[in-house]
């Protein structure tokens, strides 16, 4: 398993929809391995494919975050909400790619997700709470939506003007 780079927004390739993912073959299921590793890592409870550069429909997440719990690392292939509870929930959301960043963000408290695992099979199940609102984050970063689009423009440009920052202090270092 290999460690990935996390793009920092802002980056031309957080802003793209991916491409389904076609091929269900080792190197997917070794990309996924690369994305949880990642994802722990860093740490996270949920990465996507895009956010390592990679631009396809692909994500992994676990927000099992209790102190002992047991993981319960998931990837989702091609996933996609097919109900979303009426219900709203709202969660201070961060981003592996907004390092430092945080925002209260509502979104329906409850979905229901269909996808594919890394070998093809198809799975649909109910997410809620914390999970839920982590596979719909996820998935936005599929369609090139990023959690601060749901803020208002002087904040999100406030966030982006130091995320602008920290890369070039980076790119220094
Ligand atoms: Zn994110």
């Amino acid at each position: 398993m290999t460690l990935r780079p996390i793009l920092i927004h802002p980056d031309p390739r957080l802003k793209k929809t991916c491409d389904p993912v076609t091929d269900f073959d080792t190197a997917l299921a070794a990309l996924a391995d690369d994305m949880l590793e990642t994802m722990y890592e860093a740490p996270g409870i949920g990465l996507a494919a895009p956010q390592i550069g990679v631009m396809n429909r692909l994500l992994v997440m676990d927000c099992v975050k209790e102190e002992g719990g047991t993981p319960e690392p998931m990837a989702l292939v091609n996933p996609k909400v097919v109900w979303e509870s009426e219900d709203k929930n709202v969660y201070e959301e961060g981003c592996l790619s907004i390092p430092g960043q945080y925002a209260e963000i509502e979104r329906p408290k409850m979905v229901r997700v269909q996808w594919q695992d890394v070998t093809g099979k198809a799975h649909e199940e109910e997410f809620d709470e914390l999970w839920a609102t982590c596979v719909q984050h996820e998935i936005d970063h599929l369609n090139g939506t990023l959690f601060i689009d749901y803020l208002k423009p002087l904040k999100r440009q406030m966030i982006t003007r130091k995320m602008q920052k920290l890369k070039r202090e980076q790119a220094r270092a």
